[in-house]
């Protein structure tokens, strides 16, 4: 325990009118139905405990995804759901089966699961663009474990912003002998998706989050989906009431406002293609983004000055201390307003 490093989540300042682009929050409120919905369960309901097994939602996102409640597994995030994986696929100690796999860079919880699991970690890194090599490459490499017990892919990938295409997906999966763990926290914001790679292979699980496209990262409520027999172990070892009843009211509103989420898409990609154009101008080096954040290399100082810089003109925006990421800023997409401020600073900050 002496030697555990806790993930770092990004700071949530207790100062007011700070311009928050740091942990890839929604600049959107919850639908209107979302908050109607939450207000109306506030009442003496709060003293009986919530669905178990968060059938009601299970089932809606069942139908929505055009599979079966048995596909689904309800979490408190879908952190939750990558912790379970992890206590439930990886055996202690070493060898493959003890073994959680994941590419560099992407979410940097994976390594901190790894060590709280006493697992063996192997972390090996994305090409020099951050696209993803193939599984010949991988072998080539030496390094990757094709037996591994559980590998995490987040796609589209965090903090680099880029897409992977479900062919190739489908090609690393289908190279893996052990559990893959396609994370799609971001996955709202693009056009294409690996779903169906879950309900397809018997050793893959999707895992999602309202978190951040649904605006709702305060209710703490994702789902993983995959084979019933993967979904039924990780449904034993949950806690009895994981997902609070709150949450589970929130992510059923959810469900019944699309429309109104995928305009707030559609905002966030516009006011994206934007930023990205700007910064450009401004000499960063942007990444090519499938997220509602941007990875970019900014120019004329270290990407440590520039966090510290931004902080001073009241803008807060993500900054990584890894060697693969160390010369990049990400920045979440915030509402116009927020990202023409972080715009204006920049400008500031080039021209002192
Ligand atoms: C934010 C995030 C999550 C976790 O989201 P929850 O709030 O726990 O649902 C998982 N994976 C990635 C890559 C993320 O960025």
């Amino acid at each position: 325990m002496r030697d555990l490093h806790p993930y770092v989540p990004g700071e949530q300042p207790k100062i007011k009118g700070l311009v928050k682009l740091n942990t890839n929050e929604n600049p959107y409120p919850p639908s209107p139905r979302v908050l109607a919905a939450v207000k109306a369960a506030v009442d003496q309901r709060l003293r009986l405990y919530p669905n178990p097994t968060a059938e009601p939602l299970r089932a809606r996102l069942a139908k929505l995804h055009a599979c079966r409640p048995e596909n689904i597994i309800v979490g408190n995030g879908s952190d939750e759901i990558l912790a379970l994986a992890t206590r439930a696929f990886v055996e202690p100690g070493g060898g493959s089966k003890g073994t959680v796999q994941f590419f560099t860079p992407s979410y940097s919880l994976y390594p901190v699961l790894a060590d709280i699991h006493g697992a063996t970690k192997v972390a090996v890194p994305l090409r020099a663009d951050f696209s993803l090599p193939t599984p010949a490459e991988l072998k080539r490499g030496g390094q990757w474990d094709f037996q591994a017990a559980l590998t995490f892919v987040t796609t589209p990938n965090a903090p680099s912003g880029r897409g992977y295409a479900t062919a190739e997906l489908d090609e690393l999966c289908r190279a893996q002998e052990g559990v893959v763990v396609l994370d799609e926290a971001y996955v709202d914001f693009e056009p294409e998706n690996a779903f169906a790679l879950a309900l397809k292979h018997p050793h893959v699980l999707v895992a999602r989050t309202f978190s951040k496209a649904y605006s709702l990262c305060f209710q703490r409520v994702g789902y993983g989906a995959g084979d019933p027999a993967l979904i039924e172990a990780l449904q034993k070892i949950r806690d009895s009431y994981n997902v609070n009843g709150l949450g589970q009211v929130a992510a059923l509103a959810t469900l019944s406002s699309l429309p109104y989420y995928r305009a707030n898409f559609r905002r966030i990609n516009a006011t994206r293609r934007r930023l990205a154009r700007a910064l450009d101008n401004l000499g960063f080096a942007v990444l090519p983004s499938r997220t509602n954040f941007i990875f970019a290399r900014p120019p004329k100082f270290p990407a440590e000055t520039w966090l510290r810089q931004w902080r001073e003109h009241r803008v807060l925006v993500r900054w990584f201390n890894y060697p693969a990421t160390k010369d990049y800023v990400r920045i979440t997409i915030g509402t116009d307003a927020e990202i023409d401020a972080l715009l204006r600073a920049a400008r500031k900050i080039l021209a002192a």
